[in-house]
């Protein structure tokens, strides 16, 4: 069936063939967006119970089981919010939350209680102003990260905006836009949309979120392909996730599939402890399994960092396998396939 208007209730996911039993959905609505668009539900296999696209995005009754460690604002967006809009977490990067609102509303999301039609909103004229000047007095300010949300879903001319007010403070060397719409609503890159994002004169960046290679249909590949000709440069973020990502071969050819559509993979995130997201955890030592062989897999170039974002703010640490371990100038390094070696090696070859 062709879907051709966002899913966002219930009934819809049913009229849509893309739930048969309810049971307990309304609850799981009721507390957490809802959002699929088109795209998405045409890549989702009706057939497949345990499709990875359908388990991203399809909400399930597991949502409502809260775990005692899971918390609403897993990674301390609000300890550092010096003003609203605005996430000062490293001295030398902002975010700014531009809009609450996503395309989709992925069921794993680590801002699930700030995002969708309940959730922080879009920032008022008198907010956006007190970002604006935020950013401006604080001259250490070298990168601003648009986040959300998805700023993307902000048209063009609202996106321009921004930019220029961006262009004029001289501090501000790069943006940044974290998004899922390249993938998700891939018409929605158009030229405009290219050029809106490159107003501020900054360099560019733009992390694409997907985290299965077959989110990368035809027309994500030409959005993702319009955004690199225009001169943004493109990194990835994932998110390691049971059922949908959790294997060695799908996560190889996910950062294939990002490095041949000009993505350079950056970072693999540990899922973060949202309400209701219990069934998307790997654990710490199952994800180190899987970086450490992807590194015999595949290209450098397509090597991802595995991160944790610590929980309560204090920012995101690298947890990849530790591959060396020592001191003095005597270390033992560890390779991909567990072995270990000395460095530097001894006399005849280590
Ligand atoms: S697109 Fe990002 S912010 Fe929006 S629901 Fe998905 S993970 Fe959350």
């Amino acid at each position: 069936m062709t879907q051709h208007r966002p899913i966002k209730t219930v009934g819809e996911l049913v009229e849509a063939g893309l739930v048969a039993d309810v049971a307990g959905l309304e609850a799981v609505a009721a507390k957490y967006a809802i959002g699929i668009t088109p795209a998405v539900a045409e890549l989702i296999d009706r057939e497949d119970p345990d499709d990875p696209i359908a388990r991203q995005f399809v909400p399930r009754v597991d949502e409502l089981v809260t775990a005692p460690e899971e918390r609403a604002d897993p990674i301390g967006d609000l300890a550092h919010s010096p003003v609203t809009g605005v996430v000062h977490r490293y001295p030398d990067r902002v975010l700014l939350k531009a809009v609450h609102v996503c395309p989709v509303y992925c069921r794993f999301c680590f801002r699930r209680e700030m995002v969708g039609p309940a959730g922080l909103g879009t920032l008022t004229g008198p907010e956006l102003d007190a970002a604006i000047g935020y950013i401006a007095d604080h001259h250490d300010i070298w990168e601003v990260i648009l986040t959300g949300g998805d700023p993307l879903v902000l048209s063009p001319r609202r996106l321009r905006e921004i930019m220029t007010r961006l262009a004029g403070i001289d501090h501000v060397k790069i943006v940044r836009f974290h998004t899922r719409v390249p993938v998700v609503e891939p018409e929605r890159v158009d030229d405009e949309m290219v050029a809106a994002l490159k107003a501020s004169g900054k360099t560019t960046y733009l992390a694409v979120h997907a985290n299965h290679p077959r989110e990368f249909t035809g027309a994500a590949r030409a959005a993702l392909a319009r955004l690199a000709d225009g001169g943004i440069v493109l990194i990835s973020q994932s998110v390691l996730l049971k059922g949908v990502n959790d294997d060695v071969e799908t996560l190889a050819s996910l950062m294939r599939t990002f490095v041949e559509n000009r993505v350079k993979p950056y970072y693999l995130h540990h899922p973060d402890l949202a309400p209701g997201t219990g069934h998307f955890r790997v654990s710490i030592e199952e994800g180190q399994r899987l970086v450490t062989a992807l590194r015999g897999r595949i290209s450098g170039l397509a090597q991802p960092t595995y991160v944790l974002d610590i929980p309560g703010g204090h920012g995101k640490a690298d947890i990849g396998a530790a591959s060396i371990a020592g001191g003095d100038g005597c270390f033992t390094v560890r390779d991909w396939q567990g072995g270990e070696h000395r460095y530097p090696p001894s006399g005849g070859g280590d």
